[in-house]
């Protein structure tokens, strides 16, 4: 059975506009926003990674946040609360920062949906998860009646591309994502953490605000791209898979597509059924992290790592930019960073686990993600 994916062209975050395109998108999916939001208590996740303006391109923006509360509570939502655990610290005073930098105030104000800052978290089982069976969730999320994934359409150090699946991430608070990344420091292991992730939340909705997208050094610092799209789908790797075919990239190539694919859930363009056009948009998209499994069976570990530095891609800290603000070394998983209170942040590239939580969390943009010549070469 393939999985219906909309598409909708939108131009501007006019809040008039993207409601029409919502509405449009509920009835291509078949969704009867009586039925779906009367009485419940609908969780908004954005993708509010970092203290970021609306316009800098790195949260879902709050024009796209306040249309959809606005639904909710025409069509007799009881409650729409709109909430994430950012990159930083998941504590009422930094979300107060947060709200009010991405302007998520100026979308709770104007359509009457609640801030979250309830911090709580929920141990949640998952016995059918592959490589987890228990995992903390944000309670604000698992008490909501249902939950509407709100992403950004960008690009990303790591997993490429981060849309629905990668968004979903952020279900899980603050340091924890951080541990994930220390245990699971393989992309297919990383990978198949966040399709368990997403399979445990299951969100019946999810939006992609790709009106205007990331290009680049993504998820936070990379060039903003028009590309004029809102996607709309209730299979949350179905719409990943219209992202990516949006971004010109071929989903397979997308780590966490090609993990959801193992576990039989759609993954090709095959498996979805798009309405709308898609367009053909070519984004500058990084390389990723590759798994470079031959080499660890036949090498030592001294030479593995010294593979890994030939070939897996690397951060690198521009120290003019730098402010040495600490953020970097303090996220770093492994504690590999060094010497960034004399804003001339080092890494020991041995240790380097390649999460890239340093480049997608400085506010500074002074770290960018490079891939040495015989990478590149190799991983074309
Ligand atoms: S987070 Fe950015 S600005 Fe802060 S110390 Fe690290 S590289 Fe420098
Ligand atoms: S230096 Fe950056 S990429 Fe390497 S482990 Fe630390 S945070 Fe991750």
């Amino acid at each position: 059975m393939t999985e219906r994916v909309f598409i909708g062209q939108c131009d501007s975050y006019d809040v008039a506009t993207i409601k029409k395109v919502f509405r449009e998108g509920l009835e291509v999916l078949d969704i009867d926003p009586r039925l779906f939001f009367g009485g419940k208590k609908c969780v908004l996740k954005p993708n509010l990674l970092l203290p970021k303006k609306p316009e800098q391109g790195v949260t879902t923006h709050p024009a796209v946040i306040q249309a959809m509360a606005e639904l909710v509570m025409e069509h007799g939502g009881e409650e729409a609360i709109i909430g994430d655990t950012p990159g930083g610290p998941f504590n009422r005073a930094y979300l107060r920062a947060l709200y009010k930098t991405t302007q998520m105030e100026v979308a709770s104000s104007a359509s009457g949906a609640t801030l979250n800052y309830n911090t709580s978290q929920v141990d949640t089982p998952y016995s059918e998860g592959r490589v987890i069976k228990r995992i903390d969730i944000a309670e604000f999320i698992a008490r909501g009646d249902i939950l509407i994934n709100m992403a950004k359409m960008k690009t990303h150090g790591l997993t490429r591309i981060t849309g629905g699946v990668k968004n979903l991430f952020g279900a899980v608070p603050g340091l924890q994502k951080t541990e994930y990344h220390m245990k699971m420091n393989e992309i297919s292991h990383f990978s198949n953490l966040l399709v368990d992730i997403a399979r445990l939340l299951n969100p019946p909705l999810t939006i992609i605000d790709g009106i205007e997208a990331m290009e680049g050094n993504g998820p936070s610092s990379g060039t903003i791209k028009k590309a004029g799209k809102i996607i709309m789908g209730c299979n949350v790797f179905a719409v990943d898979i219209a992202m990516a075919r949006i971004m010109g990239i071929n989903p397979l190539q997308v780590p966490t597509i090609r993990m959801a694919e193992t576990h039989g859930l759609p993954a090709k363009l095959t498996d979805i059924e798009i309405f709308g056009e898609p367009g053909s948009e070519k984004f500058i998209i990084p390389t990723g992290k590759r798994e470079i499994t031959l080499f660890a069976r036949i090498l030592s570990e001294k030479w593995v790592s010294r593979v890994h530095n030939l070939l897996q891609p690397v951060p690198r800290f521009d120290k003019k930019i730098c402010v040495g603000c600490g953020i970097c070394e303090k996220h770093c998983p492994p504690k590999v960073i060094s010497g960034t209170e004399n804003k001339n942040p080092e890494i020991d590239l041995d240790g380097c686990i390649r999460c890239f939580c340093c480049q997608e969390l400085c506010p500074y943009e002074a770290v960018t993600i490079y891939r040495p010549l015989l990478g590149r070469i190799i991983f074309r």
